[in-house]
């Protein structure tokens, strides 16, 4: 039993370290703030990569307040990986060691309420109340974007020793695609839809192929697809127009048996059933601002199921297991690294794209 108030260190960790600070919406700095202690069934893990996520860029805009962040000053950031350097009180159960190199996920349920109980911790009954345990970090409870980042042990995923950061850090994306392809039930044989070429579509991309899809199409923009058309992709342009015909034309009118929609758009959330053939499986991640009607007859009369998608219970030990044996590829979307610091530069990098921008990763003290 442990002593409820030790940490254990490995290392001196500083009392201060470098972090993304989110005073506002727009507003970024980079400063130096206070290094968080690990209390009760928590680490301390100093980041050694992190990486941009699509909702990150809509924190900052303000797009989820109230509910993301809840308070300014704000840390964001809930894709990365680094190494073990601080065991909180009650850490045992993990059997995680000083020196492990662990990934990231943002979820951390309360562990108590019947979602949780039943392996359903991204929809935890307790979301928010930090009191019982609940975190979503880089959400509700500081993120990554800092040297180091204190963690549940239920939010961390153990990685290969000789595992690359950079792979350690998309463990979280990658679960995302996972979760989104299972939620769809891939069966072998397949024409998959992916709608959406960001980091979540790629993966979803990854993950389909790895379930056995037989043939996937991923209608997206950009030089985006021209990094998905060298991973074996076929690939639909959205900015010409006619994406449901597209779909038809390449399907001989038999249209998908599964949809997925990563990208968020009012469009892209209409495509679902316009892509999608009878008895069709669609599993949606994105939300747009502007929700469209849907071909609500087609959906009853041809028996399609739709599906939610909230982050990825559950996957990561899956997705490393996955990268590791090289059945997913992970480093063709690795487009560009930045040192921490630059944060703002890679903020504008990945929200202009440039050069098809996908996994944009930033490297802590560098
Ligand atoms: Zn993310
Ligand atoms: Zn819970």
């Amino acid at each position: 039993m442990s002593d409820l108030n030790q940490v254990h260190y490995n290392k001196k960790v500083n009392k201060s370290m470098e972090a993304v600070i989110l005073n506002a919406p727009g507003d970024l700095q980079v400063k130096e703030v206070t290094t968080p202690i690990p209390g009760p069934s928590e680490v301390l893990v100093h980041v050694k990569c992190t990486t941009i996520c699509g909702t990150d860029i809509e924190i900052i805009k303000g797009s989820h307040l109230p509910r993301w962040p809840r308070k300014f000053p704000a840390i964001l950031g809930h894709e990365w990986s680094g190494e073990i350097v601080g065991l909180g009180p009650m850490t045992e159960a993990s059997n995680f060691k000083l020196g492990d190199h662990v990934a990231g996920t943002s979820h951390a349920g309360c562990g108590a309420c019947r979602s949780c109980l039943t392996g359903r911790y991204n929809l935890c009954l307790n979301y928010g109340k930090d009191s019982t345990g609940h975190r979503q970090y880089g959400h509700v409870s500081q993120g990554s974007y800092a040297e180091y980042v204190v963690n549940n042990i239920r939010s961390l995923h153990r990685m290969p020793e000789e595992f690359p950061f950079e792979f350690g850090s998309a463990v979280d994306p990658v679960g995302c695609g996972l979760w989104t392809v299972k939620r769809a039930s891939v069966n072998p044989g397949d024409t998959v839809v992916v709608l959406g070429s960001g980091p979540i579509g790629v993966f979803a991309y990854e993950c389909a192929k790895a379930l056995g899809a037989g043939r996937i199409i991923v209608v997206g923009g950009g030089k985006r697809l021209d990094i998905l058309s060298e991973q074996g992709a076929e690939v639909v342009n959205y900015r010409e127009g006619g994406v449901p015909e597209k779909i038809d034309d390449l399907t001989r009118g038999e249209k998908a048996q599964v949809v997925l929609e990563t990208a968020g758009t009012t469009e892209s959330f209409k495509w679902t059933v316009d892509c999608a053939g009878k008895g069709a499986r669609i599993a949606i991640t994105g939300i747009p601002d502007n929700i469209p009607d849907l071909a609500w007859k087609r959906v009853v009369l041809e028996e399609m199921d739709i599906t939610g998608v909230r982050a990825n219970p559950n996957c990561g030990d899956e997705v490393i297991s996955l990268i590791k044996n090289k059945r997913i590829q992970v480093k063709p979307y690795i487009t560009h690294s930045f040192p921490l610091k630059d944060y703002q530069k890679a903020h504008d990098v990945f929200v202009a794209r440039e050069d098809g921008a996908l996994l944009v990763n930033l490297y802590p003290g560098t």
